[in-house]
């Protein structure tokens, strides 16, 4: 019987252990991805980076097919990105 109730200790610590070890890494990896996605805006060169809100991928402005909608501009990194923005 103690040994029973050894492994249910163990177990018990276990879990809290990698409970507490996934709530330290799991917020940390978001934000960093946020951080990254920021950083993105800008190339590395100086070219100033547009998204696509069709499939989110940033592209050069210079590159990027350019609309106007309603005195805004939009910026897409391909015709069929632009296609199925319309189509929404
Ligand atoms: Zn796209």
């Amino acid at each position: 019987m103690p040994g029973l109730v050894r492994l249910l200790l163990v177990l018990a610590v276990g879990y809290l252990v990698i409970a507490g070890i996934r709530r330290l890494f799991l917020p940390a990896a978001s934000s960093g991805q946020k951080r990254a996605r920021q950083e993105h805006a800008q190339g590395a060169d100086g070219v100033a980076l547009v998204q696509d809100p069709q499939c989110g991928r940033f592209i050069p402005q210079d590159e990027a097919i350019q609309v106007s909608r309603r005195g805004r501009t939009v910026y897409f990194c391909s015709q069929e990105c632009r296609a199925a923005y319309r189509a929404a």
